[in-house]
């Protein structure tokens, strides 16, 4: 259970505190923010509302701690990460419990949430070690005008205070991605959770306290983002910012001071059905990939753009497969259960209200209890509809019916968003046609758009994202190259 055991100390009373320190505190704001359960839509847990001063001593403890630990030797680092990883895992059920009662994740997507964060905390342990242990060697002769007379030696160093504010819908584990690169790289870590998904992260830190982790490394504020995140990342303390949400990181990276910025935003990913493409396959990738954790994925298929000869077969085989899926609460494993909020829930009732209108088709009735939108494929979809650009982040997936391949990829690239998208077929050489010409950070042919596994690199163009992710390219953005030369008195060549 929550708050239990090994995690006793991290609540007092009603309110789970906010770690600092090395040390489980309380706020000196004496306010806390409630964490609404989605599902019975009444106060879950309270976190700790945390204050400006006391985000200012994070930081300053944090920078403290790094210094310490840039100077640990990387095999020791490497050795605490494997040592958080194991603990995680093994108090994968209380942690895996807070993603249910807080974000309605399905009870075992949510075990297996905690699992995965568990092996990408391993990995960036086994990555960092590899990658930071090697750096460059570069002589000057090769530049023109030059002779041998320079040897640069060049490594990568930590940049500092790295500040790390991950969305609800993988609180844990993106999280973790953030955390692991920078730990390895040598940084420390100011962790500010969401507020839905908060006390799952303040579960998961106590793991990195167990693991023995000096004081200061890590630090988890709590409090509503809209109150303390313009104070942190706007604060001269911080060094990096690894930002995963939506139109939040747009602001953050306009306010943000001169910082290096990780930014994973949201997505509008286009699936594309060619005349060739197997169905079967197709329709069973519209259900995992559109309505798993009933939509609220930033890789899940927000609109699919199917050629018109096939579009009749594919939505019936879609609608086939909807009518399977079971809608309920996510203690029950249900596969679509409620949505994170009511506002986000009006928000995705909105969306679909503006297709029927509009004249789209509902493949099946419009249903809604509180938070729990039943799975909704909506056919006819036109470029007037809002639901043919927004990202609904819920259980409802639009059908563009197309005459061209042109006509796809026209709507993909038109799109403000850039994450990942699909496409279809049996022909790999239109496969890698239309992959080259669409413009988003992957495309995935025949399966639908994913982030994992968590080493390949993970990246949006446009609104979608600034930089990459991915455990190896997490760690090189965390950290900074720094040259030594050596200048010699006369050119030296190598057996010359
Ligand atoms: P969000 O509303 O942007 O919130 C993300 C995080 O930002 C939360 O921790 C939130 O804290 C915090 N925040 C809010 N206002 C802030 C401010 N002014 N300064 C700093 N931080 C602030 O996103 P969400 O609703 O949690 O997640 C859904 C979005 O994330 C979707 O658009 C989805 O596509 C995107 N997403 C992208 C990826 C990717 O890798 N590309 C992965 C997953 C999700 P509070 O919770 O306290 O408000």
């Amino acid at each position: 259970m929550a708050g239990t055991g090994v995690f006793e100390e991290i609540i007092e009373g009603q309110v789970f505190k906010y770690y600092t320190d090395g040390e489980w505190k309380k706020s000196a704001s004496g306010k806390s923010v409630a964490i609404i359960n989605p599902t019975t839509r009444t106060t879950q847990y309270k976190v700790q509302a945390c204050t400006q001063e006391e985000v200012n001593k994070v930081i300053d403890s944090s920078k403290i701690a790094q210094k310490q630990w840039a100077k640990t030797p990387l095999w020791k680092r490497a050795e605490l990460l494997h040592k958080a990883a194991a603990i995680l895992k093994e108090h994968k059920a209380p942690i895996a419990e807070c993603l249910v009662k807080e974000i309605a994740k399905p009870a075992k997507d949510s075990v297996t949430e905690v699992v995965r964060s568990g092996d990408l905390i391993s990995y960036c342990a086994e990555e960092g070690v590899r990658i930071l242990g090697e750096g460059k060697f570069l002589v000057s002769d090769s530049f023109p005008g030059n002779e041998r007379t320079k040897y640069c030696l060049t490594s990568k160093i930590p940049l500092g205070v790295v500040l790390a504010i991950p969305p609800f819908n993988y609180p844990v584990n993106l999280a973790v991605s953030k955390i692991g690169p920078a730990l390895i790289a040598g940084n420390s870590l100011v962790l500010k959770p969401p507020t839905q998904g908060a006390v799952a992260c303040l579960h998961m830190v106590q793991c990195f306290h167990l693991a023995g982790f000096p004081k200061g490394l890590i630090s988890c504020v709590t409090g509503k983002g809209s109150e303390i995140g313009d104070f942190l990342t706007m604060h001269p303390g911080v060094n990096c910012i690894s930002f995963t949400g939506g139109d939040t990181g747009i602001a953050i990276s306009k306010k943000a001071g001169m910082v290096p910025l990780q930014m994973e935003l949201g997505g509008k990913d286009a699936c594309i059905v060619l005349e060739d493409a197997d169905l079967d396959l197709v329709a069973a990738n519209i259900i995992k990939g559109g309505f798993s954790y009933s939509g609220q994925r930033c890789t899940a298929v927000k609109v699919v753009l199917v050629m018109e000869s096939v579009a009749d077969l594919l939505v019936e085989k879609v609608n086939a497969k909807v009518a399977k899926l079971k809608v309920g609460p996510p203690e029950e494993d249900c596969d679509i259960t409620p949505v994170v909020s009511e506002s986000s829930a009006n928000f995705i009732e909105g969306l679909a209200k503006d297709a029927k209108t509009k004249g789209a088709t509902f493949c099946q009735e419009y249903k809604r209890d509180g938070n729990l939108i039943w799975p909704l494929l909506i056919d006819n979809v036109r470029p007037d509809m809002r639901i043919a650009w927004e990202e609904p982040f819920g259980p409802i997936v639009p059908v563009i019916r197309i005459n061209s391949i042109e006509e796809g990829i026209h709507h993909c690239n038109a799109s403000n968003f850039g994450l990942q998208g699909c496409v279809f077929t049996k022909d790999i050489n239109k496969a890698i046609l239309i992959s080259d010409a669409m413009e988003t950070g992957t495309v995935q042919i025949n399966s639908a758009p994913a982030r994992g596994p968590d080493h390949f690199p993970f990246q949006g163009l446009k609104d979608s994202g600034i930089g990459s992710q991915g455990i190896t390219n997490s760690i090189n953005m965390m950290t900074k190259i720094k040259s030594t030369v050596i200048n010699l008195p006369t050119p030296s060549y190598t057996m010359g």
